[in-house]
């Protein structure tokens, strides 16, 4: 029936709609009435690297249909998003084309934002902020002061990788086979002293509130199992043993059937105990070495991780029998910073360890023949983590050193320490340190000269917040963040849309929300969960491998768009996987996407237009009602199932419907033709409902092709567009 229409022209198409979003500023955020449902959509927060991946337009093509959905059933959405713009990668790339880095951040930013929008991705970009901005940062320099003062931001040493040569400590990301990245020079590890994050005293909560969160059916199995793996939880006994002088050990271990069995204890290097039992000169200096070894980045396998054995023992109590007390980081591998009963007899790892040791095994066993009196316990492998680094391309720290008073926070009101927005760090010693104007002040408390702290933030640290911005209003994030009234609009966010990688990030938003409950702000989150729901999706990946430049299989959505269209493109992504596989790219499901599209296109054009043309005959029309009956019933059907995946967030079944959906409203076509020849006047407004239906389905996967149906079939271009998502029993297609 074609007649010569025009094929689907995609760029003409995307470009005439998004210009008609651009001019009505369709995507702009409103608060909803009090008590009208405000659901805000989480995309992940990019960084600023300067170009989109093909995992970028997944994670966006998801939320986006998400979000879409939404709106056309009438909740007021909020779908914005941030760049996560300091770090190490922007600062690195900075060093490498001469650039300051927030000159690099800003034009990688800008250039992102156009792909976005090419790609037809409905945010709210009026509310886009960069965590590198003044306006930004200052509310993270707010949130550390707020953190320090509620006893969850410490000071500690840790050990550091440094460059004699290049005078500045370096990231993993910057250590190459022991040598520095820049100089080529070997480096060596420090001790320094180093900000860190509490977040043990709320391990607890972030594990019970799983359930609840798994309960609700809004957090994806992937998204769980992330949030399990980094808590690390493992379920045992403890006992009470005597250290040296008397004083009190716990011991744990997973093996409760087992613990009579214990023949050694294990001390994580961390224990708050671990000195007392490192009296003998010797011990300490072995405990010292394996402190600064850089153990945490050494072997975890039980044959190589570093072992001390203290010489000393731990008493139990009720048998009087000794343990030696060994110390390795395996305790923290598995348990944190704890004690645990070395049980060669049951444990694999145990067994291994006592046969480096030469002390176990010599002594009896905990309680030869007596019960021991054991209590149940938890422990959590997760703990507390470094947030400072000695980078230039971070958050300053709010932190003034005075000989006198030593560390004093920088009050509220002198907020924000600026970062010099023009140097360019060359790789070099610290940039920060290295500049009079900024380290030089006066202590805050009592007015004598001191130093600026020249550690800055690591962009974890950023992130505990990058998802709240979002939901003030721009104009006034300066003024007001964490109290802003919008919050209890927005907050807790309906769903996180992210990579299956942003467990790390999500786990300890939720501590952090947690802490801002407790302390104040945030006290109307009563759960202290920052995501009512998530969905966590895998990656993109080509010919059965990562993308890489290096292998020369990286997929640039730039050119796919450019050769298909977005509306392709973003099908394409939705089609080809659901969200908990790994999405392996192939040509096959572009071209199923571009078929698609331009059958539909051409389709429905004909049947709009021929549409005045079709004969009225009710004798006819009375003859196929059964047929229009069985169509409506196949429109219902099929927006009942495409509602239920959309709910779900599994876009690519949802694709699937769409297009069955297209399958059967041409089948009746051809069934009506078989049967009286041609299409009634009632068959043809039965069938031209039936692609409008289907086109109002298409619209939050394929929103340009979808609104440019409906304008074809004679709608308004306007802020209805593409009208309201079609309920069920509404669907009473015309008989
Ligand atoms: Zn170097
Ligand atoms: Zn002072």
């Amino acid at each position: 029936m074609s007649n010569g229409r025009p094929s689907y022209e995609a760029a003409q198409v995307e470009n005439e709609r998004q210009d008609a979003w651009a001019r009505r500023d369709a995507f702009a955020t409103e608060l909803p009435p009090e008590g009208a449902r405000a659901i805000y959509i989480k995309p992940s927060s990019p960084f600023t690297s300067g170009n989109l991946h093909m995992g970028h337009v997944r994670d966006y093509a998801i939320g986006d249909a998400y979000a879409r959905f939404r709106r056309a059933r009438g909740d007021a959405v909020l779908f914005g998003f941030g760049f996560d713009a300091f770090g190490l990668p922007a600062e690195m790339a900075a060093i490498e084309r001469k650039v300051p880095p927030a000159e690099w951040v800003e034009a990688c930013g800008e250039r992102m934002l156009g792909q976005m929008k090419r790609l037809g991705f409905s945010f709210d970009y009026e509310r886009a902020f960069y965590s590198s901005d003044e306006s930004q940062y200052r509310w993270s320099q707010w949130l550390f002061l707020t953190l320090l003062e509620a006893g969850l931001i410490y000071r500690a040493d840790t050990t550091v990788d440094w460059c004699d040569h290049c005078r500045t400590t370096l990231a993993a990301l910057q250590v190459e086979d022991g040598t520095c990245w820049r100089c080529h020079n070997e480096v060596r590890l420090i001790r320094r002293p180093t900000w860190f994050l509490r977040i043990v005293p709320y391990l607890e909560e972030n594990d019970r509130r799983l359930a609840e969160l798994e309960a609700s059916g809004c957090w994806d199995e992937i998204s769980l199992s992330t949030q399990r793996y980094i808590l690390g939880r493992s379920d045992g006994v403890e006992v009470e043993l005597e250290g040296p002088g008397g004083a009190g050990l716990v011991a744990f271990s997973p093996h409760g059937g087992a613990v009579a069995e214990a023949s050694f204890v294990l001390l994580s290097p961390r224990h708050p105990e671990v000195e007392a039992f490192a009296a003998d000169p010797a011990v300490r200096e072995q405990l010292d070495e394996l402190r600064s070894g850089g153990w945490e980045r050494s072997a975890r396998d039980a044959r190589s991780v570093p072992l001390v054995d203290t010489g000393a023992d731990a008493l139990v109590p009720w048998s009087g029998a000794a343990l030696p007390v060994l110390v390795s980081p395996l305790v923290d591998a598995r348990y944190g910073p704890t004690a645990a009963l070395g049980i060669p007899a049951a444990d694999e790892a145990d067994a291994t360890l006592a046969g480096r040791a030469k002390r176990v095994g010599e002594g009896p066993p905990l309680a030869p023949g007596s019960p021991p009196a054991t209590r149940e316990a938890v422990r959590y492998r997760a703990s507390d983590f470094s947030i400072s680094r000695q980078r230039f391309w971070g958050t300053p720290i709010p932190i003034v050193h005075c000989e006198a008073c030593g560390p004093v926070p920088v009050p509220e009101e002198d907020l924000p320490v600026v970062l010099p927005r023009d140097v360019e760090p060359t790789g070099e010693g610290n940039p920060l340190a290295e500049l009079p104007s900024f380290v030089e002040t006066s202590c805050p408390r009592c007015g004598e000269p001191a130093r600026r702290e020249t550690d800055t933030l690591d962009c974890h640290f950023d992130a505990l917040w990058l998802w709240v911005p979002s939901a003030v209003p721009p104009a006034e994030r300066a003024e007001r963040m964490f109290t802003h009234p919008d919050l209890q609009r927005w907050l807790p966010a309906e769903r996180l849309v992210a990579g299956a990688d942003s467990g790390g990030f999500v786990f300890d938003q939720r501590v952090v929300t947690k802490a801002l409950r407790d302390i104040g702000p945030f006290a109307f989150m009563e759960a202290g969960e920052p995501f009512s729901g998530c969905l966590f999706h895998e990656m993109v990946i080509a010919d059965g491998r990562k993308m890489s430049k290096h292998l020369g299989n990286v997929v640039d959505p730039d050119e796919l768009v450019e050769r298909y269209g977005a509306d392709t493109v973003r099908l394409a992504v939705l089609y080809a996987a659901g969200p908990a596989k790994t999405l392996n790219w192939n040509d096959g499901a572009l071209r199923f996407a571009a078929r698609f599209l331009h059958n539909l296109w051409v389709y429905a054009q004909d049947r709009f237009a021929g549409l005045a043309e079709a004969p009225e005959d009710p004798e006819a029309a009375a003859d196929t009602e059964f047929m229009r009956e069985r169509l409506a019933k196949w429109c219902d059907n099929g927006v009942a199932r495409i509602t239920a995946d959309l709910e779900d967030l599994q876009m690519h079944k949802a694709v699937r419907n769409v297009t069955r959906l297209f399958e059967r409203i041409q089948d009746f076509e051809k069934r009506v033709v078989k049967r009286r020849g041609a299409l009634s006047r009632a068959d043809a407004e039965a069938q031209v409902a039936a692609l409008v239906l289907l086109a109002r389905t298409l619209a939050p996967f394929a929103p340009h092709a979808a609104e440019a149906l409906l304008l074809a079939a004679g709608f308004d271009d306007g802020p209805d567009l593409p009208g309201a998502w079609p309920e069920q029993e509404t669907l009473t297609v015309p008989v």
